[in-house]
């Protein structure tokens, strides 16, 4: 399912609202934590279970977005990092749902 609306609430959510009008919030932190790019996979591999994530604001601040063809967005954030693409199947299955 495609978007018909994507914005960033609060500065801290990025918010979807859905062809069938569903809506799904994901927190810009989880977003950046499970950033699908292969940097970050490989990078996500090599932490144990107990390893937290710390976060400057930048890396959790939204600079641009960019739709991806018909399937995903491209998250651009304001530390230069912009390689995740995060297909809609992917968002709306780790979405807290509305
Ligand atoms: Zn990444």
């Amino acid at each position: 399912m495609a978007p018909i609306q994507i914005k960033i609430k609060d500065k801290k959510y990025l918010f979807i609202k859905w062809q069938d009008s569903s809506e799904s919030s994901v927190r810009l932190t989880s977003l950046r934590r499970i950033c699908p790019c292969a940097m970050c996979s490989e990078e996500r591999n090599k932490q144990g279970k107990d390893y937290i994530p710390i976060y400057n604001d930048d890396q959790v601040t939204i600079q641009n977005l960019k739709l991806v063809g018909y399937y995903g967005i491209n998250v651009q954030w304001k530390d230069g990092h912009k390689l995740g693409i995060y297909e809609y199947g992917f968002l709306k299955r780790i979405a807290e749902p509305q």
